[in-house]
């Protein structure tokens, strides 16, 4: 799938079975049949970075903006665990 890192516009083409993009997975299982690490909950269209620097430089620039809905995310996640 072609990407545009939304912090530096690189194009970038994550797919199910690369290590291409960020936010990365780093959750699987090494697969022998296939020779290969499957990776579980990739979801391609989340991957908006094209590198780990994107990320962390994006992730700091609008950490002003972003901590607040982190934290309600986490909330919601709390409150969702305690019904
Ligand atoms: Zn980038």
């Amino acid at each position: 799938m072609k990407q545009v890192c939304i912090n530096c516009n690189k194009v970038f083409y994550p797919t199910k079975n690369n290590y291409v993009g960020y936010p990365q997975s780093y959750s699987g299982y090494f697969n022998n049949d296939e020779n290969r690490w499957i990776s579980i909950d990739t979801n391609i269209e989340s991957k908006v970075f094209h590198s780990r620097h994107c990320q962390d430089q994006f992730l700091t620039k609008h950490g002003d903006y972003l901590s607040r809905i982190f934290r309600d995310l986490k909330q919601n996640e709390r409150e969702a665990t305690n019904d």
